[in-house]
């Protein structure tokens, strides 16, 4: 059992996850334990626009997010993934491979919770176990490679770590003989921002296709669609959507988008508003954004040739 300290969680508003992905990540940054992660998301993930649900080192762990609920870590994946785990790294052996016990504990208490099968990186797209990197890989939006890096520095190979998720249960003891690892070069990922670079056109609307959109439509560029209802339409809208249940006050991008169209320039993304977006695309007219949206890889399309949408 690995106990969880929730003294520094958010409440993002974000919504349910569909899918039954759990995400390990590495935190690429040496000697922060679990709670300096928690403290550190909590008064960073609006601006850095990143958070994970839990943080597990040596000691235990700590919850930075409500699980079940879309979190910020992987790109986009998110929206499939109930659970993503950052595993906090040591250079001292005997915490780091603590911090892995735990890590292992963590992960297949919550699968259980979640239904999450105990693979590693296979070839299903919405179940499993998924290591940062499998998600950079396979969806993109993000570029990261941990934590197999910082596992392999530590003696654990891909093969072991799927080994014991798969037992339940870590199957190397960190001995009381303290063997502290050389600095080697950190395991350093790089936070791509993705102002210049190309979208990817995979028709899920997130974080960066919001800036984009910003940067054209000369709003707030903070990737966050602000105060929307929260609209059963929205499955392809994968991260920094806000929500309001109760009089929304509707975002200045959308106002614009809307302006743009002819529209009444409430801020509020609904069905109809959708619908003319998309006979403007001349994508399905639906009213819906669906994952894999034909309307939003329209929009990534514009974006990337340097338009304006609407
Ligand atoms: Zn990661």
């Amino acid at each position: 059992m690995v106990t969880i300290n929730k003294s520094y969680m958010i409440a993002p508003g974000t919504a349910k996850t569909i899918g039954h992905i759990l995400v390990v990540h590495a935190t690429a940054d040496y000697e922060a334990t679990a709670a300096n992660l928690a403290s550190y998301e909590h008064r960073t993930w609006r601006s850095a626009e990143t958070f994970v649900h839990l943080a597990v080192d040596d000691k235990g762990a700590f919850q930075v997010a409500p699980t079940g609920y879309v979190a910020w870590g992987a790109g986009n994946v998110n929206r499939l993934a109930p659970v993503q785990i950052e595993l906090c790294q040591f250079r001292d052996r005997v915490r780091a491979l603590k911090a892995y016990n735990n890590l292992i504990a963590l992960a297949v208490a919550q699968a259980k919770l979640y239904g999450v099968p105990l693979t590693l990186d296979s070839t299903d797209k919405t179940n499993g176990i998924k290591s940062h990197y499998w998600c950079s890989r396979t969806y993109g939006g993000s570029d990261h490679t941990d934590p197999y890096a910082y596992l392999q520095s530590i003696g654990i190979s891909k093969a072991q770590l799927a080994a014991d998720l798969k037992a339940g249960h870590a199957s190397v003891t960190a001995t009381a003989t303290a063997t502290v690892l050389k600095p080697t070069v950190p395991v350093k990922t790089t936070a791509a921002k993705a102002t210049t670079t190309k979208l990817a056109v995979d028709g899920d609307w997130g974080a960066s296709t919001t800036k984009r959109l910003q940067v054209i439509y000369k709003t707030t560029a903070d990737g966050i669609v602000s105060s929307q209802y929260p609209w059963a339409c929205f499955k392809g809208a994968v991260t920094g959507f806000k929500y309001e249940k109760v009089n929304p006050a509707g975002s200045l991008l959308i106002a614009a988008i809307q302006r743009s169209l002819g529209l009444k320039d409430d801020g509020l993304l609904g069905p109809a508003t959708i619908r003319a977006m998309q006979r403007k695309a001349g994508t399905p007219v639906d009213g819906v954004i669906s994952v894999h949206s034909q309307l939003v890889m329209y929009i990534q399309r514009e974006l990337n040739a340097g338009r304006k949408p609407f």
